[in-house]
C-alpha cells in the first residue's frame, strides 16, 4: 500500500474515532458514509408522498386553505417513535446537523419535483426563539436540500413577528388561532413567476404552512407555493 494511501486511511480512522459517523436516528456507529443504520433505514416510516405530490395526506390537510403545487414530507411522525426522537434532537438538543442531513436526504428523494423550484423558504422562527436555540432547524433542513440541488435558500421573504407559545398542548382550533397572523412580509421585492418551496420541521394541522403561504400569496402576484416538511403527524386533532 502506498504510504500516502496509508496516511489517508489512518487520518480517516483517527477522524472517525473522534467524530464517528453515527446513525442520526439511533446513534449507532456506522462503518460507511450512511445516514441511517440498516435497522433504522428499514423501520423508519417514510411517507413516499413524493410519488404523488398533489394528492396525499399532507396535501389533504392544506386543501382549500392554500393554492399549492405540491406537498412532500419525509416521515410519518408517531409519538415515542424513532422519528419523534430524531425531531426532538434536532429541535431541542443542539443538533442542527441532523436537520441538515435530513435536508440532503430530501434533496435526493424529492429531486424530480424540485426542478422548477426557485427558492427554498424556511418557515422562520421568532428571533428571540432562534437566539435561544442558536439556529432555525427549518433553515438547516433547507441548507441540506440546497447542498444537493443548488436551489438557493431565501430567508428574506417573510419573518415571524409574533412570539407564539409552544403548540404542543393545543388543539387544532387553538393552533389555527395561534398562528393566524404571525408572519409578515420582509421585503416587497417581486417574486413574480417564482415557485417557492416552504419548509418546516413537523406538520400537524398545517396551520403554520397556511399562515406563511397566505402571507406570501396576499402580498405577491403570480407566485407558486409548494410545501415540504421533515415529518407529518399521524393525527393532530
Ligand atoms: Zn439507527
Amino acid at each position: 500500500m502506498p504510504i500516502s494511501k496509508l496516511l489517508l486511511d489512518i487520518g480517516r480512522d483517527l477522524f472517525q474515532l473522534f467524530y464517528p459517523n453515527t446513525c442520526i436516528s439511533c446513534a449507532k456507529v456506522l462503518d460507511r458514509d450512511l445516514v441511517f443504520c440498516p435497522s433504522c433505514q428499514f423501520s423508519l416510516p417514510f411517507t413516499g408522498f413524493e410519488e404523488n405530490i398533489k394528492s396525499n395526506d399532507f396535501a389533504t390537510r392544506l386543501m382549500n386553505r392554500i393554492d399549492f403545487e405540491g406537498c412532500m414530507a419525509l416521515f410519518w411522525y408517531v409519538k415515542a417513535s424513532r422519528v419523534q426522537k430524531m425531531v426532538h434532537k434536532l429541535k431541542y438538543k443542539d443538533r442542527p446537523d441532523i436537520a441538515k442531513t435530513l435536508g440532503k436526504l430530501a434533496g435526493d428523494l424529492w429531486n424530480n419535483h424540485l426542478t422548477g423550484i426557485d427558492y427554498l423558504v424556511p418557515i422562520p422562527l421568532h428571533k428571540e426563539r432562534q437566539k435561544w436555540r442558536g439556529y432555525n432547524q427549518s433553515d438547516e433542513f433547507a441548507k441540506g436540500i440546497s447542498e444537493i440541488t443548488n436551489i438557493p435558500v431565501n430567508n428574506d421573504i417573510i419573518f415571524r413577528d409574533i412570539h407564539t407559545s409552544t403548540q404542543t398542548n393545543k388543539n387544532t382550533a387553538q393552533r389555527m388561532q395561534n398562528v393566524l397572523e404571525i408572519f409578515s412580509v420582509k421585503s416587497s421585492k417581486s417574486l413574480e413567476n417564482k415557485h417557492l418551496l416552504l419548509l418546516d420541521d413537523v406538520v400537524t394541522s398545517g396551520a403554520t404552512f397556511d399562515a406563511a403561504a397566505n402571507t406570501i400569496l396576499d402580498n405577491h402576484k403570480n407566485v407558486k407555493i409548494s410545501c415540504g416538511a421533515i415529518a407529518i403527524a399521524d393525527h393532530w386533532a
